[in-house]
């Protein structure tokens, strides 16, 4: 009795003073406050246990309750517990070596402390870069359609979803967008065909007005894209000869989630002139940003001396604590063999789920690593997209059965038809096979009784 008036009291707060993200606003519904947490799992105030088959935020990657990360937080801390990165501290040192020897090429990291901040971090060195390179007329930026790049203004200029966009406008200038390769719904022939159109939006720009594309190597919250893999092999060949600079946004696909430690790895020749990084960074257990750039770029500014040195500033970002939790986090990753796991049981997961093709509801399932997106149709024949309801109801018995499973965010009204599952990467393989038979139970539930 007492634990359930504590509950309603935490509720009651909660609902008066607690701005949640992507807040709703749903007078009658409760939140979800989570009370416990064991590797893949986590159990809410009132005792129910779930699977978190979206890792949190897609962060998650290590799972809940590594003592050893904690650990290196709590030794850190008690330390030096905070020490700004005007100057310099070791774990930022070490972590900013580690990253470069992950990235296979030298590379200089900034540190902040979010995936919104690195991609405005990666902005702002991009345009500068430009004007100490001789180009001050280069600060255009191409993003792709369905593309998520963060909430703050320049990484919300880059993200090219409407409804996100909707009431924060205008968008800062010199942010365009282009179409994704996307098989399923195609506005192109073929993939490199997309490629192709970013060297022509690049030659009818100028380019010299464009500074960098950015791109996720999949596209994750925009309904997970899977192009070939000769696709970012081209745009890096195109962004090459146009002397623009290309922007990686691992925040998602980094450190293992696709099965290659960064996911721009699948494809050959590729080296970034910038990655930005967050969430695997630390799988979630402190905030952390970094934008790594090839060491060229930052010889640039240095060549320029302190009269141009590059101005900004971030008073948390590259906390010592954060920057060694990451530097845990990755050893526990490479320990572990995490990046070959996901690979492996990746493929298997995948040829799983696209059993549900055969089923009148599911257009397409795609995947890679660990990262799943299932598209969800009303009509199999014209590709309408599944009511938003459908969704709701496979996410909400999903969550009766105690699987937390995500959709694709608020991209453009009609098309958020896009499940997407993306367990810790630690996951057992009994935890999977949960996720696996819930997944496909549920729909194939929702199928036979024609809900679509
Ligand atoms: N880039 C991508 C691809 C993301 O998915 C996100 C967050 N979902 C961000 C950037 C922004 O990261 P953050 O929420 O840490 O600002």
């Amino acid at each position: 009795m007492k634990v359930q008036t504590e509950n309603q009291t935490l509720i009651q707060k909660d609902k008066e003073h607690l701005w949640h993200s992507m807040s709703r606003f749903n007078a009658n519904a409760s939140p979800m406050i989570a009370s416990q947490g064991e590797g893949s799992w986590f159990k809410d105030m009132e005792g129910n246990k779930y699977l978190d088959g979206v890792s949190g935020l897609w962060c998650l990657n290590l799972g809940h309750g590594r003592k050893e990360i904690a650990q290196a937080a709590y030794d850190q801390m008690v330390n030096i517990s905070y020490f700004p990165l005007t100057l310099s501290h070791v774990p930022a040192i070490e972590l900013s070596a580690k990253l470069s020897s992950l990235l296979k090429a030298s590379y200089t990291s900034y540190f902040s402390n979010s995936g919104s901040e690195a991609n405005e971090v990666a902005f702002k060195i991009a345009r500068q870069y430009q004007v100490q390179n001789g180009n001050p007329g280069k600060y255009k930026f191409i993003s792709r359609y369905r593309a998520y790049h963060g909430s703050t203004m320049g990484a919300l200029s880059a993200t090219a979803q409407a409804n996100r966009k909707d009431k924060y406008g205008p968008s800062a200038p010199g942010f365009l967008h282009v179409p994704p390769p996307y098989s399923y719904r195609s506005t192109f022939e073929s993939d490199l065909a997309a490629a192709e159109y970013i060297r022509e939006v690049i030659t009818w720009e100028g380019p010299d007005t464009v500074a960098g594309v950015i791109l996720e190597p999949f596209i994750s919250g925009g309904g997970v894209l899977i192009p070939s893999k000769e696709y970012l092999t081209r745009v890096a060949e195109i962004c090459k000869e146009n002397d623009v600079l290309l922007i990686v946004d691992e925040v998602v696909s980094g450190f293992g989630r696709t099965g290659e430690m960064f996911g721009f790895m699948h494809s050959e020749g590729v080296q970034p002139d910038i990655v930005t990084m967050a969430k695997g960074l630390t799988s979630g257990y402190f905030p952390l940003g970094a934008t790594a750039v090839q060491s060229y770029i930052y010889e640039k500014f240095k060549e320029e001396g302190d009269k141009q040195h590059f101005r900004h500033v971030s008073t948390f970002g590259g906390h010592p604590a954060a920057c060694a939790v990451a530097l845990k986090n990755i050893e526990i990753i490479e320990e572990e063999k995490i990046v070959e796991r996901v690979s492996q049981l990746g493929s298997t997961i995948l040829s799983e789920l696209r059993d549900l093709e055969s089923l009148n509801c599911v257009g397409e399932v795609r995947g890679i690593g660990f990262l799943f997106g299932i598209e969800l149709v009303a009509d199999k024949q014209t590709k309408e997209p599944a009511a938003d309801e459908l969704l709701g109801k496979i996410i909400a018995v999903c969550k009766e059965k105690g699987l937390i499973i995500g959709r694709n965010g608020d991209t453009i009204p009609g098309y958020q038809n896009v499940l997407i599952l993306a367990p810790p990467l630690s996951s057992t393989e009994e935890d999977l096979r949960f996720l696996v038979d819930t997944v496909k139970t549920v729909i194939e539930e929702h199928d036979l009784k024609q809900l679509y």
